[in-house]
């Protein structure tokens, strides 16, 4: 019988606010443990949390740019667990009444395009962290990430394969780093990611029983974990057996999800709202205010950029991904109006250099514009399409400007026949027996003669101009 997976997927992102959600200590990564924290965030008694109007603008910023409804009204909920990373015995976070419901992301996937409905978006704050020592009985606590705002962001089971998985997640991602509201980082756990998926026989109305999958820390985890609980469930299935609805976690160095906890043994958090936190009111005007403010957002810079610069949609794609990337791109552009040439130099030389060194695009030793200029020492005929990878690499090392390296280094292209053609006399004249070769139907032998003539200019010469006046030769 043929199956049809069903995913849908629960995202936690980490919003960038310099201070907590409910109190004013800091955010900030990478502090000795507990040295950011105060009485409210430590759950002392008596004291009272005071929502930061940051983290609702943020996540107004963030409901907006998904197309959710924004509720006029919403509150806190606790939700209540026992866990020593949880001073105060409860979470505070949303439920019943979240801040926005009803958005929708269009993902492609292969070239289709699928609408991913998302169910809601609400806020709540983070847990702190534990650490249990290796081999001795010790587990330690730092209560720093306490308080720190999140968003979660639940979709619609209206995923329907691994990679539609995978794409949605970057969608999300490339829009929370565009509104600048959470860096995205899967690896460092500023956005998580819990999937849920169950199969049902290819055409079925109804759902089948689903686990949810913890522990994925990167997208390629994400996509594997899929496909391996698809499989599972697949073979379930085929033996006649039914699925547990359970909690599994993925186990990256065995490439398989295991059982964590059942439904049985699921939580009852006894959600209730919040007494000392009042309803949270939104007016509309605060409402069109984020809505002017927001950046085009990446699918639609996407869709510009094939539209506008006529760019394959891969190219497109990994551009408008991140947004400082598309504005280098058009900043180039600005400069050097050749769309698809400037795409292949950012997409291969430049994103290469940077992976290589680790860096990301605002960390660039060569300029947009600097760029745009070597490109146009190519377009005039300057130098080579060769040499310029040579240059490229010297601006990198050294920061200096095209043309300034061609000068220095004497890289001007020749493109002056009659140089050219003294060079191939030379070279036709010292390789006889190939010359014979040639005039008898091995024409395969022009890259030999070539390679030649640039050998003898150190690969300056023009290289339309060499096969041209190299066949002239050889045909004599
Ligand atoms: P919970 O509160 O237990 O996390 P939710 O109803 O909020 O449950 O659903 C969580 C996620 O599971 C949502 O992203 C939803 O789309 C997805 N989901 C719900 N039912 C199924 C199913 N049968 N198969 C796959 N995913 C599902
Ligand atoms: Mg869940
Ligand atoms: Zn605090």
């Amino acid at each position: 019988m043929e199956f049809e997976p069903v995913i849908g997927l629960e995202i936690h992102a980490q919003l960038k606010t310099k201070t907590k959600i409910f109190c004013a200590c800091s955010t900030a990564f990478g502090a000795p443990p507990n040295t950011h924290t105060c009485p409210v965030c430590l759950g002392m008694p008596g004291v009272l949390p005071v929502l930061n109007k940051k983290v609702v603008e943020y996540t107004l910023r963030m409901a907006l740019a998904t197309g959710c409804d924004i509720e006029g009204v919403s509150r806190f909920a606790r939700k209540n667990y026992f866990y020593p990373d949880l001073p105060k015995g409860y979470q505070i976070s949303q439920y019943e009444l979240p801040i926005a419901r009803n958005g929708h992301v269009a993902v492609e996937v292969n070239g289709a395009t699928h609408r991913i409905g998302i169910t809601r978006i609400h806020m709540e704050e983070d847990a702190g962290k534990l650490s249990h020592d290796p081999g001795r009985p010790v587990s330690r606590v730092d209560f720093n990430r306490t308080g720190v705002p999140l968003i979660e962001i639940v979709s619609e089971p209206d995923i329907r394969s691994p990679e539609a998985a995978g794409a949605y997640l970057r969608q999300l991602r490339a829009i929370v780093r565009y509104l600048g509201i959470c860096d995205g980082n899967l690896e460092e756990g500023s956005f998580r990611c819990d999937a849920n998926v169950s199969i049902r026989p290819a055409g079925a109305e109804t759902f089948g029983t689903r686990t949810e999958i913890k522990n994925l820390n990167s997208f390629k985890h994400v996509e594997k974990a899929l496909q391996y609980e698809i499989s599972r469930q697949k073979e379930i299935l085929a033996e006649g057996g039914t699925v547990n609805q359970e909690t599994r976690l993925w186990d990256p160095a065995k490439n398989r999800t295991r059982s964590m906890r059942s439904k049985e043994e699921a939580h009852d958090y006894r959600y209730f709202p919040d007494p000392d936190l009042l309803p949270l009111v939104i007016d509309a005007a605060w409402i069109e205010t984020v809505r002017k403010d927001l950046p085009e957002l990446p699918a639609d810079k996407k869709k510009r950029f094939v539209a506008e610069y006529g760019l394959p949609s891969y190219d497109a794609e990994i551009l408008a991904a991140d947004r400082k990337l598309a504005k280098y791109f058009e900043d180039g552009l600005q400069e050097f109006a050749r769309p698809k040439l400037l795409s292949n130099w950012i997409m291969g030389s430049l994103l290469g250099l940077l992976n290589a060194h680790g860096k990301s695009i605002d960390q660039t030793p060569i300029s947009a514009s600097n760029l745009a200029q070597l490109l146009k020492l190519v377009d005039d005929g300057t130098i080579s399409g060769k040499i310029a990878k040579t240059v490229f690499e010297e601006m990198a090392a050294s920061g200096k400007s095209a043309r300034r390296i061609v000068e220095e280094k004497g890289l001007v292209q020749i493109s002056d026949s009659s140089t050219i053609e003294d060079i191939v006399t030379t070279v036709v004249a010292a390789n006889p027996a190939e010359v014979r070769a040639y005039q008898n139907g091995k024409t395969k032998l022009l890259g030999f003669f070539v390679g030649q003539v640039m050998k003898e200019t150190r690969g300056k010469a023009n290289p339309k101009l060499v096969n041209e006046i190299l066949k002239r030769y050889l045909e004599k």
